[in-house]
């Protein structure tokens, strides 16, 4: 009987969302970002060190945040206790959406999974941009040893331009085991999903507070994900945001790494 969160923060800056801009305009600027992601780490440090930073990988940037400037920061998260995961933005941005298309998702997983490894790095965990997800990448995530998706956001029915862009609804509230045919259902794949929790931009603090109140108040072993952004350490206000909402998370259960995740979902037997 727990209330377990993991603390996520998905590595994407403010001018990738800009479609406006030009695509050169569009790209990360590596100073502005490098102190942003100092900025998580510090606050990780109110959760014990423990968190996941998920590298942004797209077809804008396809494996910039694998410069070794930022192994360096990656390496400075997992010293501290925190993680690397794989976050895939295989989109065009509101015009063309590839998530379902495994031709290209298995390069773009490969490469970002297989890139952080040689660098010595342990990436366990999956996030779509945009929470987008299809289980055709099950078996992708399961050869690459990634046994923990973060992508469910449950009831999420996202739709651009007439297409889906990510569909959870029905998922379950709770950490499952995934099925190979529908990603919001039980199943027997080898990939446990951690449904989003608390989303600390969309949410007001009393709104996080609810939330928590209700995981708590639900009983039994709860593992849900605590969801923040690069973009969002660029703002004190953000940050204080940040803060405060970890606190209030810290009120009623545990952050926990990928590690004891894997352990209680053991437990669970799932
Ligand atoms: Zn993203």
């Amino acid at each position: 009987m727990s209330l377990n969160y993991v603390f996520t923060i998905d590595g994407d800056w403010d001018e990738y969302f800009a479609t406006k801009l030009s695509e050169e305009d569009r790209k990360p600027v590596k100073d502005r970002l490098i102190p942003l992601i100092e900025g998580e780490i510090a606050m990780a440090a109110s959760t014990g060190g423990k968190f996941i930073h998920f590298v942004h990988t797209s077809p804008l940037v396809r494996d910039f945040f694998l410069q070794p400037e930022f192994l360096a920061l990656w390496k400075k998260a997992e010293g501290a206790g925190g993680e690397v995961g794989v976050h895939c933005h295989e989109e065009e941005l509101y015009k063309a959406w590839h998530y379902a298309d495994t031709e290209r998702m298995a390069p773009a997983i490969k490469d970002m999974a297989e890139g952080l490894k040689k660098a010595g790095l342990t990436p366990r965990s999956y996030r779509g941009g945009y929470m987008t997800f299809s289980p055709k990448v099950l078996p992708l995530l399961e050869s690459h040893g990634i046994f923990l998706d973060y992508s469910c956001d449950p009831g999420r029915h996202m739709v651009k331009n007439g297409e889906i862009v990510s569909d959870w609804r029905g998922a379950p509230s709770n950490v499952y085991r995934m099925d190979y045919r529908d990603h919001r259902k039980t199943g027997d794949s080898k990939v446990f999903e951690i449904p989003l929790g608390v989303y600390i931009e969309q949410q007001s603090l009393f709104s996080v507070w609810q939330t928590c109140r209700r995981l708590k108040a639900a009983g039994g072993t709860i593992i849900v994900s605590v969801l923040a952004h690069t973009y969002d350490f660029t703002s004190w206000k953000m940050r204080l945001k940040i803060k405060t909402a970890l606190m209030i998370c810290k009120m009623y259960g545990s952050f926990i790494n990928s590690g004891q995740a894997l352990e209680k979902i053991k437990e669970m037997d799932l």
